[in-house]
């Protein structure tokens, strides 16, 4: 094994000798695009849709969805009682 020249985690010698990688599999993935299905729409009328976001979008993507519950549900907007009630004086 020889280190990752980014992260310094070790990784195949035959990654570079064979390939021609300098760095390791996560490492030469930073920069790809991944596809995200997004469900649109609400109750009956929904409908599935296919991003393409990166990978920086695509980790907070999936940090949304786990505060979510795994739901991919957006928050609805005017939607939350509390947050109309006045202050009070
Ligand atoms: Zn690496």
């Amino acid at each position: 094994m020889i280190p990752c020249l980014s992260c310094d985690k070790p990784m195949p010698k035959l990654r570079l000798e064979k390939y021609g990688y300098k760095v390791c599999v996560e490492c030469s993935q930073v920069g790809q695009y991944k596809a995200i299905t997004t469900v649109n729409g609400d109750k009956d009328d929904t409908w599935n849709d296919i991003q393409f976001v990166s990978e920086e979008e695509f980790v907070e993507y999936n940090k949304n969805r786990e505060n979510n519950g795994g739901k991919s549900e957006t928050p609805k907007q005017g939607d939350d009682p509390s947050s109309n009630v006045p202050d009070k004086e």
